[in-house]
């Protein structure tokens, strides 16, 4: 468990790029963090309070799903309900003063496989993080378990460039067997996550907000915070870059 100054930070983000690079364009110290998830909405669930802890800090912080969920609007078409959660994905990064990109597979169809291996790999490469989050591998849900596998293939190819983290979400829905290394106290941005959580109005927020919620509460008890959010960090990628 570690609970970072801004310092300690700063410290660990100079690390990294020394590593990551000599040519960076950026001011020493500010991160690039890449969030992937399966839907519009897992990176906000998962790691909101974390997103706006990084942002308020002013790290760049991207959030990288891999469809539109186009799927997710019952009694809705695919193109209708896509363009309906592509909305609510930029309004949730407004929030949370992230970007959005979208990595333009199609919603419960996901394909893991050479060309989309290599594809995925250079999205990643072209933002140059220092910090990637992904889903959690044993999931319910085929979307989420095929991000983590793509993320994951990527570090490897990367030469395990930049630290990664493994967040959890809709515990017992989705995520299973999640056993957390690391926590971000986020008593502070809660708040804000929810609120973003909320932008993604079409996904029943109220259901799925009360379960995170009691998800963060309990990180939270384990961790001694009123609210956490909770990671397992791969232990061969670097230390100290979390808020
Ligand atoms: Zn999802």
């Amino acid at each position: 468990m570690r609970f970072l100054s801004r310092r300690n930070l700063l410290i660990g983000s100079a690390a990294a790029g020394a590593i990551r690079a000599a040519s960076s364009e950026l001011s020493p110290g500010k991160l690039r963090v890449i969030v992937t998830g399966g839907h519009p909405g897992d990176p906000e669930y998962g790691c909101g309070g974390t997103i706006a802890r990084y942002s308020e800090l002013g790290h760049e912080v991207t959030l990288l799903y891999l469809n539109r969920g186009e799927k997710g609007c019952p009694g809705k078409g695919a193109k209708a309900c896509g363009s309906t959660r592509v909305s609510e994905a930029k309004k949730a990064c407004e929030i949370l003063r992230a970007r959005a990109r979208f990595a333009d597979q199609m919603d419960g169809e996901a394909v893991v496989d050479h060309a989309h291996y290599d594809a995925f790999q250079r999205l990643l490469e072209a933002e140059k993080p220092e910090v990637v989050f992904t889903q959690w591998p044993i999931d319910n849900h085929r979307d989420h378990r095929a991000t983590s596998t793509l993320v994951y293939d990527a570090w490897l190819r990367m030469k395990k460039s930049f630290a990664l983290y493994y967040y959890e979400v809709s515990d017992g829905d989705d995520t299973l067997l999640f056993h957390p290394t690391d926590y971000v106290n986020i008593t502070q941005t809660e708040a804000r996550k929810r609120t973003a959580c909320y932008a993604h109005a079409s996904q029943s927020p109220d259901r799925f907000y009360a379960l995170q919620s009691q998800v963060t509460r309990f990180r939270g008890i384990e961790s001694g915070h009123k609210q956490a959010e909770a990671f397992i960090r791969h232990p061969q990628s670097a230390r100290n870059l979390l808020p």
